[in-house]
């Protein structure tokens, strides 16, 4: 029985199976492809969401910095009997001494202003002195976070280096280094305006480069160099920079704050073998020039010559700002390189000899190089392009 029924029963099955199998592939793709149609509707939807957040987000930020640019009070007119030469008293740090226990001169912007005044290179009642930066001027580059982070006293002695200024109460900290600070970045930030107008601008201070929006570092608190950028795009109607940037360490703080901005080109030249090792901001400087420890004048002057030729085949800037640290002399202890104070006046004059043959505006700033001779060094340098008419001091020097 068992012989005689199965073959019925596989008959009849073999007449159903057919059907059923393409029924259940059926079903199965269907289910299948509208589980696939769901899930591709939802990512779909969900990246659209995500872009228009982001849109919104950025553009929002965008608002909120052209309102807080448009409302500082950072630029203002200067009369024309002032010559672009930028400095104020409240720059220079004193700190019950503590000071000293950096290897930096805290002093050196009153002393660079004190040999140009006794050198007769300028006259007092013509140095240009700015307004500090607010709350509302840093938050054009700063998180509110990163400003807070500044009211504990031990986080600004870890940016300065300075570690005993971590006890000290936070408004004795806040009055006696980061009030200077901001005073030179309200210097900074004017020296563009200056600039646009008379063609150059000094401000003897600032360039604190290792600073970025949302990090401090090697003695930058504040980073004035993309303040100053961001208040020239906003309001002089200039949309090309070109940092060139010879202090002796990488300009790590500009880089991460324009990093794949195309509106900003980086020259950065640098000793790779000293701090910060910013391998990550590294990737957004456009031309890299490497200068080793023990780097002498020569060698120095003719890699900076070359890269000159280069970044002006390269970029067509509306805007130059020079950070002009003098950390490259012969005998810093940090800079490690083996430039004469001559070399130093060479390489000032090179700079602002490239921007006025270009005829583009040039703001320099006085970066790091904190030996007690930078400050002599600097004042020389300034006198030198007094003398050789590439900056106009308001005194007839050249023949001097
Ligand atoms: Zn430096």
């Amino acid at each position: 029985m068992k012989n005689s029924v199965v073959p019925i029963w596989t008959e009849s099955t073999r007449n159903l199976i057919k059907p059923v199998v393409v029924l259940v592939i059926t079903f199965a793709a269907t289910v299948k492809l509208s589980q696939a149609l769901y899930r591709y509707s939802r990512r779909r939807a969900r990246n659209r969401s995500e872009t228009m957040s982001s849109a919104s987000s950025s553009g929002n930020e965008a608002d909120v910095r052209r309102s807080r640019v448009r409302s500082s009070k950072l630029y203002f007119d200067i009369p024309n009997s002032k010559v672009p030469l930028i400095y104020s008293s409240a720059y220079d740090i004193s700190f019950l001494g503590i000071e000293k226990l950096h290897p930096f001169d805290s002093a050196k912007w009153g002393r660079i202003c004190g040999f140009l005044l006794v050198d007769n290179v300028v006259d007092k009642n013509c140095i240009v002195e700015p307004r500090e930066a607010s709350k509302n001027d840093l938050l054009v580059v700063h998180s509110e976070e990163y400003l807070n982070s500044l009211k504990k006293s031990a986080n600004v002695a870890m940016i300065i280096e300075v570690p005993p200024v971590a006890i000290f109460p936070n408004c004795l900290v806040q009055q006696k280094v980061l009030y200077p600070f901001v005073n030179q970045v309200g210097g900074t930030v004017l020296a563009a305006k200056l600039a646009k107008e008379r063609g150059w601008a000094i401000n003897i201070g600032g360039g604190f480069h290792h600073c970025s929006g949302e990090k401090g570092g090697g003695f930058c608190v504040y980073a004035d160099i993309s303040l100053c950028i961001h208040f020239a795009f906003e309001l002089l109607n200039i949309s090309r920079v070109m940092i060139i940037d010879l202090d002796a360490h990488q300009g790590n703080g500009h880089e991460t704050d324009f990093a794949n901005d195309s509106r900003v080109y980086i020259l950065d030249m640098y000793n790779p073998g000293i701090y910060p090792f910013d391998y990550e901001a590294s990737r957004y400087i456009d031309q890299k020039v490497a200068v080793a420890s023990g780097t002498t004048t020569n060698e120095y002057l003719r890699k900076l010559d070359e890269a000159l030729e280069v970044a002006v085949r390269s970029f067509d800037p509306e805007l130059i700002v020079y950070n002009a640290g003098t950390d490259i002399l012969d005998g810093d202890p940090l800079g490690q390189l083996k430039v004469s104070p001559d070399g130093i006046t060479n390489r000032d004059e090179k700079v602002f000899r490239f921007a006025r043959n270009r005829n583009i505006p040039i703001v320099m700033l006085t970066s790091g190089g904190y030996m007690k001779s930078s400050a002599r060094v600097i004042a020389d340098s300034i006198t030198n392009l007094s003398k050789k008419s590439l900056i106009d001091t308001g005194k007839n020097i050249t023949n001097r």
